[in-house]
């Protein structure tokens, strides 16, 4: 069996939605296919939510009317007869009356979660209609059935697994089934998720459950890119990337795939996919366990950076310093990106100003404290890049007059980092391209 996901912008326009029918349908190996809410609903939702949160009720209800207006023309642009188009008018319906009873209760967590979900729900609901009305034999697999996470937000892959084999069991013969991504349940049983932008984490999850062929993660670009398209005018897209070189470039940066998605196709073997609807012929980027070539593949940016340092004499041939130091920012559940130390000094990175001021007053006890904010990671992911010497030489000539504040080396083979001023970022990428790639 494959799994294939299909995000939002693949089924935002009711064209787009009878392309995914299209190649869902291409060739023979069972699959399941994990959809998104359309583009825009989430966002949508969110500010649905935060609306009753604020109790900014007639908003919030405004924002319903406007999604169902959206919804209404988007069933008629999907759908031909009038059937069709009268079931899932009424299948939609619930999802409307639903947004609309809670304006009139109270608001709470569990009920911002289970406006979030109905997204996906209304997405997989209208694909269904739609591939009934076209003859595509298919069912519809609920993944509140199935989808779970622990108390600690931990997706539980044995309860999925048996869950879902279950459900596919009692479907025995049927090839082709539909999902919801992002949507799940917690331990209280309640309707939760698995974070913004969770539906690709949704697919790498069930092609680990059912141990899939590969995981199709399918977009509007045609794979990974050795750079950011939006910052540098030439990009290529990278043929073959390892897991760990993967997950590098996900968390730094490269926006096309969730970077939790990476641990569970990597745990189980599971070839991971990027493919593009506007061009279903394009190769793509294959994410295995071989990385192919040696070498630099990509640079990616990630913004919002903090950088810390911590100074103090007593650091000096002292043990158990960076335990004291590594604890408060447990305390404040804060992970650290890039650290560096010296004998009387640690630098280190936070992407989060959450809970910057209660860190720093803590960290004060330690010694002097310096921030710098607005702060980049330029990281750069390739195979063995850190042993090589000529890689490392090309690299750092190509950024010669950039300010570097920090570099991490040698924690992976995979990886160099680098802490540069967010002024710099444009810059460094431009250089980097063409430096590097040569493009
Ligand atoms: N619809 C969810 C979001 O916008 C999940 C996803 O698209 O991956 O975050
Ligand atoms: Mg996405």
């Amino acid at each position: 069996m494959k799994v294939m996901k299909f995000g939002g912008t693949s089924v935002g326009k009711p064209e787009r939605m009878h392309g995914v029918a299209q190649l869902i349908t291409r060739g023979d190996e069972p699959t399941i296919v994990v959809l998104s809410a359309l583009s825009g609903t989430t966002n949508f939702l969110v500010s649905i939510s935060n609306g009753l949160a604020g109790n900014d009720r007639s908003d919030a209800k405004q924002k319903i009317d406007q999604l169902e207006a959206h919804y209404q023309q988007f069933i008629n642009d999907l759908l031909q007869t009038d059937t069709a188009r009268q079931k899932a008018r009424t299948q939609l319906a619930e999802h409307f009356e639903f947004l609309n009873i809670i304006l009139k209760i109270s608001f709470s967590e569990a009920l911002n979660k289970d406006i979030l979900a109905q997204g996906e729900l209304m997405s997989t609901k209208l694909f269904s209609v739609y591939l009934e009305e076209a003859g595509v034999e298919h069912v519809l697999l609920p993944a509140l059935e199935f989808m779970q996470i622990d108390a600690h937000e931990e997706p539980q892959i044995g309860s999925i697994k048996v869950k879902l084999s279950q459900l596919l069991h009692a479907n025995q013969g049927k090839k082709l089934f539909i999902t919801q991504g992002y949507i799940c349940r917690n331990s209280k049983g309640e309707v939760d998720n698995l974070k913004r932008g969770g539906s690709d984490y949704s697919a790498s999850l069930v092609a680990a459950a059912i141990n899939a062929s590969v995981c199709e993660i399918w977009t509007d670009i045609d794979g990974m890119h050795n750079n950011d398209p939006r910052v540098v005018d030439k990009t290529v897209p990278i043929e073959q990337l390892s897991f760990d070189e993967a997950a590098e470039l996900a968390y730094f940066g490269a926006k096309i795939l969730h970077p939790a998605s990476i641990w569970p196709a990597q745990h189980f073997n599971i070839p991971v996919k990027l493919l593009n609807t506007m061009d279903p012929e394009a190769k793509g980027t294959v994410i295995q366990q071989q990385a192919g070539s040696v070498g630099i593949k990509a640079v990616a940016a990630k913004d919002g950076i903090v950088a810390i340092k911590i100074k103090s004499s007593r650091m000096l041939l002292a043990y158990g310093f960076l335990r004291k130091i590594f604890e408060v920012f447990e305390k404040y559940r804060t992970s650290i990106d890039m650290i560096t130390t010296s004998e009387v000094a640690v630098s280190l990175t936070i992407d989060s100003q959450e809970n910057l001021a209660e860190i720093l007053k803590e960290l004060e006890a330690f010694g002097s404290v310096e921030i710098d904010e607005n702060q980049t990671i330029v990281s750069i992911v390739g195979n063995e890049i850190a042993q090589t010497p000529e890689v490392m030489k090309k690299l750092f000539n190509a950024i010669n007059n950039i300010p570097v504040r920090m570099v991490s080396y040698g924690g992976s083979k995979h990886n160099v980092s680098l802490l540069i001023p967010a002024a710099y970022k444009v810059e460094t990428l431009q250089l980097l391209n063409k430096g590097v790639f040569g493009l």
